[in-house]
């Protein structure tokens, strides 16, 4: 069957939901190039730091997504010894996604295979998972990393702290002028799966040998094709996904108002106007002193 694609709006992806094999795997597939070129373009990302940011975006999105339990809002937090720095994922219910690095300029040599080496921009630490519950409750967990590839690390996450034998792939394939394709899937074994199912996914997992390429068509279907190979399986929901970040003025001005006037003085411009920068999107806002000055 041919599939039409359509090209979307600027920084959007599409999240796809389903089961396979006789409803013993519950999957969650994730495109999101124009997601993650919008985090590459507006933290001016290197290739390294956007490939991980990327990755990180896809895996906070398919967790929050494919967790049973209802999650209003998911955060993935990479911490490693590496130049990279902390690398903060977060995506909302809605399909929201925001995130930064600490470094965003980091680079590192490439592998043998003039491939980008995201474990060595990471280094060793940890991830740590926080979970926001419709009911306002909220839970986190952390794990050490294992290779800093995120993805494996993802899976380690799950398998640890959540008891779900799962394969998490994220990707990120670079080109000449931003990101050309990102995206992931994440395939959870349900109780009970038979082996046979579990052997065929293994198979197929095992003959992969790039996510990222599988999306560059602009749509999951090639990574479904090749991670479900000889599975049946049933697609249950479509969304949209989308950079946004919550951030918001109002919310600003109240930390600021906490600024001392001297502290205030040292950051106002000529015009006497301060201004501030969102770490996760780069909107600027501009506060005049008056504004801040306590009521
Ligand atoms: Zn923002």
């Amino acid at each position: 069957m041919r599939r039409i694609v359509t090209r979307r709006r600027g920084g959007t992806g599409e999240l796809v939901l389903g089961l396979a094999a006789e409803r013993n795997l519950r999957w969650a597939a994730v495109e999101l190039t124009g997601v993650a070129e919008e985090a590459r373009r507006r933290h001016d990302l290197s290739p390294v730091a956007a490939a991980a940011l990327g990755r990180a975006l896809a895996g906070a999105v398919l967790l929050q997504r494919i967790s049973a339990r209802s999650c209003r809002r998911l955060i993935v937090t990479v911490t490693g010894d590496g130049p990279l720095g902390r690398v903060v994922a977060e995506a909302d219910h809605r399909g929201d996604l925001r995130g930064r690095v600490g470094n965003p300029a980091v680079e590192v040599p490439r592998g043998a295979d003039g491939r980008l080496t995201v474990a060595a921009a990471v280094g060793r630490g940890h991830l740590k998972v926080f979970r926001e519950l419709a009911d306002g409750s909220s839970w986190e967990s952390q794990v050490e990393l294992v290779t800093g590839e995120i993805g494996v690390d993802l899976a380690h996450y799950l398998e640890q702290s959540e008891q779900v034998q799962s394969a998490v792939l994220v990707g990120v394939l670079e080109g000449p002028e931003g990101v050309r394709a990102a995206g992931g899937m994440v395939v959870e074994a349900l109780p009970g799966a038979p082996a046979a199912a579990l052997a065929t996914l293994e198979a197929n997992l095992g003959a992969l040998t790039g996510v990222s390429r599988l999306l560059l068509a602009g749509s999951v279907e090639g990574l479904l094709e090749a991670v479900l190979r000889g599975l049946e399986r049933e697609a249950a929901e479509r969304s949209e996904v989308r950079f946004h970040c919550s951030c918001r003025r109002d919310v600003l001005l109240p930390k600021l108002v906490a600024l001392t006037a001297e502290e205030r003085a040292e950051l106002a411009d000529e015009r006497g106007l301060i201004e501030a920068q969102c770490a996760f999107c780069g909107a600027r806002y501009h506060f005049s002193s008056g504004e801040l000055d306590p009521q």
